[in-house]
């Protein structure tokens, strides 16, 4: 490991960047396929060229891995600029099965939710960035109202505690607390003043991580607390989760108005947890329900309701 000066003047450990040391312990650079997919091009037809496309601070094209609860999933080029809206809506054929949109996870494990609110915003590194989130591994998760926000993060969270190396203490630690922290949001035995420490973590690990993971992996949380606040205190003080995810804090009931009796759920509940006559009603026992979900998305009138 080579030695540099800190700010201070006391030697410290440098990074672990490729850029410092990498191939036979050499400063090494790392470029991705594709990014040498363009050298040829703008060789070929120029550097102004090349600028046009794009904007003004992002030029070019940028692949993303659209996937999640779009229509139409798999690798797209889109121009950098290109909103939230034409590729979600337009490339994507928007949101499976008629549900409402509810964010987009851009840039890998690292990176952050955007909401409803930022769908016309044009995709570029710095529309990213002022947005917390990152263009990163050019991953887009697309989210809809059964995605509970909560545990999105604690998921991501949970994916890099298992990345990171740990070599330095904010990150291997942070993460360590941070993914504590949700589980127990998630669980329903979060606490008052968990999202000031969600924050309070998170800021400490982005100022002090040795490398870039360790910088990002916060993104997850901080952003999901930024726009979805409101789902996390009604995890913490309301003991709900609107989106029927976290098992501890919701129950599915049916909609007498709604229902017609048809018999499916009832047919197809693996604990014998619905009742009803054919033609009436059917109502759920709670006591025998493990939330499994199966009637939920079975039931073609959407009788059947997270509560
Ligand atoms: S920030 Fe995380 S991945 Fe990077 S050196 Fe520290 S422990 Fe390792
Ligand atoms: S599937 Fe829906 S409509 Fe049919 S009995 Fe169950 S709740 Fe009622
Ligand atoms: S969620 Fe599963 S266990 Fe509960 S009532 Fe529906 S099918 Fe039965």
């Amino acid at each position: 490991m080579i030695s540099i000066e800190g700010k201070s003047g006391t030697p410290r450990s440098r990074p672990p960047y490729p850029a410092f040391e990498g191939l036979w312990g050499k400063p090494t650079i790392i470029n991705n396929v594709e990014t040498l997919a363009n050298i040829p091009k703008i060789i070929l037809k120029g550097a102004d060229w090349y600028s046009s496309i794009g904007t003004s601070t992002s030029k070019g094209t940028k692949i993303f891995s659209l996937v999640g609860k779009v229509r139409n999933t798999g690798l797209i080029e889109v121009e950098m600029g290109t909103t939230l809206r034409e590729i979600i809506f337009d490339i994507g054929g928007g949101v499976r099965k008629g549900k409402r949109f509810k964010a987009v996870q851009t840039g890998g494990p690292s990176g952050g939710c955007i909401p409803i609110s930022r769908i016309d915003m044009p995709v570029d590194y710095d529309s990213l960035k002022e947005v917390g989130a990152i263009m990163g591994s050019g991953g887009m998760i697309v989210m809809d109202e059964t995605s509970c926000m909560v545990d999105v993060a604690r998921y991501f969270i949970n994916f890099l505690l298992f990345e990171s190396c740990g070599k330095c203490v904010p990150c291997r630690e942070g993460l360590k607390q941070m993914h504590h922290i949700l589980t127990n949001i998630c669980e329903g035995l979060g606490e008052k003043g968990d999202i000031e420490r969600l924050e309070e973590l998170a800021h400490f690990m982005m100022a002090t991580s040795l490398c870039g993971l360790g910088g990002t992996a916060p993104n997850p949380v901080l952003s999901t607390i930024r726009y979805f606040r409101d789902e996390y205190n009604a995890h913490i003080y309301a003991k709900k989760c609107s989106a029927g995810v976290c098992k501890n804090l919701f129950e599915y009931v049916i909609d007498a108005e709604l229902c017609n009796g048809c018999t499916i759920c009832k047919l197809k509940c693996p604990e014998k947890a619905i009742s009803g006559e054919k033609k009436k009603p059917h109502s759920i026992n709670p006591r025998l329900c493990i939330k499994c979900g199966i009637c939920f998305n079975l039931c073609k009138r959407e009788a059947i309701r997270v509560r």
